[in-house]
């Protein structure tokens, strides 16, 4: 039996709630995903994905595209199946015991299932930051080299400098450390650490960079570095967060995804969602009227 069919409240350790089910998935399922799904040339296009963790469902049939150097945010109740999603991107679910996803994942129209590919690799085109920061107990200066010398992409040590240098940057991190870099990461600040996790990410030259709910233990200041961040790394990359504030998904996406208890309820331009959504569960959601 399915979350969706057992309506079982889900309590994640921040102790949010999960939606209770309406009347409309009881009485037969949300129907097809309101808005457009699809996107031209998109980095990751996603079909009919389902995700099962033993018998009961994480997702069920989401298809999405995800758009080469924009933001994408996911909303929805807690257990609605965010996490779940972004997960699949990097295939971070084959790490959970238990979970079976099935469905197409094509990165750049290539199947991320494909026997050949290789999962390593995957990962360091599709990185990605938690929610809460996970720095290695490692040098700030090794934490930002461990990637590139696993992927063999310096030559020389003046060459690890120069990625650990400009990843640092490009995380908004450089002038803060730049005099400590052989000290420990996790000896930083929560926001400085949250920072040295995307400097860590970009430090591999992703693709996509997936967050999830990268803000969530970080204080105000902190919160709003996250963001200016995040708009400027659009430009190079795609990205795709998951949040539960929905003023950040506003502030920092062009495209918004709803989920509701494991379903692709609406997706589209975060500017529309958030003024004229059409589904009747994205408006309770986003005037707090859900359940
Ligand atoms: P969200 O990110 O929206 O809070 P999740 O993706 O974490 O939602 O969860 C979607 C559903 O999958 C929930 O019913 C949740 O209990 C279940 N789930 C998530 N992770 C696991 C797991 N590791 N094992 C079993 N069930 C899980």
């Amino acid at each position: 039996m399915s979350s969706v069919e057992q309506g079982g409240i889900n309590l994640k350790p921040s102790g949010r709630v999960a939606a209770a089910p309406s009347t409309a998935l009881e009485e037969g399922g949300i129907g097809q995903t309101v808005g457009q799904t699809t996107v031209q040339d998109p980095i990751f296009s996603c079909r009919k994905v389902h995700v099962s963790y033993g018998n009961k469902h994480g997702i069920r049939d989401v298809s999405l595209d995800i758009g080469k150097r924009q933001v994408l945010a996911m909303i929805g109740p807690s257990g609605c199946g965010k996490s779940t999603f972004l997960r699949c991107l990097n295939r971070m679910n084959d790490t959970i015991p238990g979970a079976r996803v099935t469905g197409e994942i094509l990165l750049e129209g290539r199947d991320i299932h494909d026997r050949q590919l290789d999962v390593v690799q995957l990962r360091a085109r599709v990185g990605m930051v938690f929610q809460k920061p996970n720095p290695f107990p490692k040098s700030i200066y090794e934490n930002v080299a461990y990637g590139p010398r696993l992927h063999g992409l310096a030559r020389s040590r003046a060459q690890l400098d120069d990625i650990v240098c400009s990843s640092l940057q490009r995380a908004g991190l450089w002038d803060e450390v730049k005099d400590r870099l052989a000290q420990a990461g996790t000896g930083l600040s929560g926001g400085q650490q949250q920072r040295l996790c995307i400097a860590r990410t970009i430090a591999v030259q992703p693709e996509v960079i997936l967050m999830d709910e990268p803000c969530s233990a970080l204080d105000p200041v902190a919160t709003a570095r996250i963001e200016d961040l995040i708009d400027e790394l659009q430009e190079s990359y795609a990205i795709v967060i998951v949040t539960h504030s929905m003023q950040q998904a506003a502030r920092v996406s062009q495209r918004t995804a709803y989920f509701h208890l494991g379903a692709l309820v609406e997706v589209g331009e975060t500017d529309r969602i958030f003024t004229n959504p059409r589904h009747k569960l994205t408006e309770d959601y986003i005037t707090g009227r859900f359940g």
